[in-house]
């Protein structure tokens, strides 16, 4: 493949990234490294905007950012994130006592790529900080986007305005419209919960003693109070009564508080669509804050994508020289088959952990109830560490040979790599 020669006569990669929460900004920061590429995201809002309190970044979502981020954003993501004064991880408590009933230290992680937590906006404006200068489009509300022929894809706006790309990603978050579009019959179901957060001066609450200096979650039934430092802020979910004291006492300081309702929608059985459409973070799996992990997904899913799309340059070199260089269809086969098993385990989890839950909440008595969360707490790793990047070549080194040989079978494609 004569790359050096070909790359300059050939058109670029058009990528539309709708939305610019954290997947989108994630995305249109690395794939912006691609080559050939002319990426744009669209975001909804006039500009950008300022919302959120606390983020917990897993170990699984800080990998990423150390792949996906420049040296300079990787040092101020260690800037940013709050770990807590020498402990690891955080600390899990009663909800009454505050005694602690656990410790989630990630026993083989450096300290540099460990678990923290930040402000949301904090994370946003690094993520926005890597984005190449006239990249983002605001005010761009997408409405659908529909296949016009030859890969392309037409994203419609809701100002009438539309735009063709070869690729779409759709991280348009919760309440995708584009996800709408694919599944009409969508269903948003309330959880019966409200999460509630707030982010305030640590000096406001300095004063009160005994306040932990590491981060801590305290556990009651189906409720978890989250507390932490956030460098200069303090964060806090929803105290409720006959809690720790502690957090009464935070409580009480608090000048306001927001409310986030939470609900949920079904996870995509498929990520991708028409051979040109991937949906990545909320869009394709809404977490609503379980395992603190809605993020490092987002960041994972980015991260394959990204994988699946270099890995694919060159792949049309003997092809038309109208198109791009990168077969998009492959990229979203390996994007898929890397992400989903993944997804899917986890989905299972959850289903898992709701059961736990039920056997815990159902203890007669406080002592039982300990012992049952003692035996049935445990900190899945697999998720919180998971390692895309290792996913993700373990599926490229099969698909290399199966996606090929079926294609070869099929007629389908040129045979660039030999097999
Ligand atoms: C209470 C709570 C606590 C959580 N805590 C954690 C945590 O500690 N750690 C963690 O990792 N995750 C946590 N999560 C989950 C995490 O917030 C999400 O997984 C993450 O924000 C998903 O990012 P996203 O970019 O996919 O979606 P979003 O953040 O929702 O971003 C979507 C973006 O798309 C824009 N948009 C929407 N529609 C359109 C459109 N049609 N056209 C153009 N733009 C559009 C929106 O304006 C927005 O900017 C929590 C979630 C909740 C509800």
């Amino acid at each position: 493949m004569k790359l050096n020669g070909t790359a300059t006569h050939r058109r670029q990669l058009r990528i539309a990234i709708i939305g610019g929460g954290l997947a989108g900004a994630a995305a249109a920061g690395v794939f912006s490294r691609l080559p050939n590429v002319q990426v744009t995201l669209y975001e909804q809002s006039k500009c950008d905007r300022e919302i959120g309190a606390m983020i917990g970044v897993m170990v699984g979502g800080v990998k990423c950012l150390s792949r996906m981020l420049s040296p300079a954003g990787f040092e101020e993501l260690q800037r940013i994130l709050y770990r807590g004064e020498n402990v690891d991880g955080i600390r899990h408590r009663h909800w009454r006592t505050g005694e602690i009933m656990a410790g989630a230290n990630s026993p083989h992680t450096p300290r540099h790529m460990q678990e923290g937590r930040t402000g949301r906006i904090a994370l946003h404006s690094l993520l926005m900080s890597e984005i190449p200068e006239g990249t983002v489009k605001y005010g761009k509300q997408g409405v659908c986007s529909e296949a016009v022929g030859d890969g392309t894809m037409r994203v419609h706006f809701a100002d009438g305005s539309s735009e063709d790309a070869d690729l779409v990603v759709a991280a348009d978050g919760l309440y995708s419209k584009i996800r709408k579009q694919y599944i009409p019959d969508d269903k948003y179901v309330y959880k019966g919960r409200v999460s509630y957060s707030y982010n305030i001066p640590i000096e406001m609450v300095r004063h009160i003693k005994g306040l932990p200096t590491h981060s801590s979650a305290w556990h009651g039934n189906n409720d978890v109070v989250f507390l932490s430092r956030l460098r200069h802020k303090l964060t806090s979910f929803a105290p409720l009564k006959d809690w720790d004291p502690i957090l009464d006492q935070v409580l009480q300081l608090l000048p306001g508080i927001s409310a986030y309702p939470l609900q949920v929608t079904a996870w995509m059985e498929n990520p991708t669509r028409d051979n040109a459409l991937a949906f990545v973070g909320d869009a394709a799996h809404p977490t609503g804050g379980a395992y603190g992990s809605g993020c490092s997904f987002a960041f994972a899913d980015v991260q394959a994508l990204f994988l699946s799309l270099h890995r694919t340059y060159g792949y049309n070199a003997d092809e038309d020289c109208s198109k791009p260089l990168y077969n998009v269809s492959y990229a979203l086969h390996l994007y898929r088959e890397t992400r989903m098993p993944f997804i899917k385990r986890v989905e299972s989890q959850l289903g898992n952990d709701k059961l736990d839950a039920t056997y815990v909440a159902t203890a007669c008595d406080e002592k039982e109830w300990i012992r049952r969360w003692k035996k049935k707490f445990t900190i899945n790793w697999w998720i919180l560490e998971h390692d895309v990047d290792a996913k993700w070549q373990e599926v490229e080194a099969e698909e290399r040979h199966t996606w090929h040989r079926k294609n070869k079978e099929d007629g389908n494609m040129t045979d660039v790599f030999g097999y």
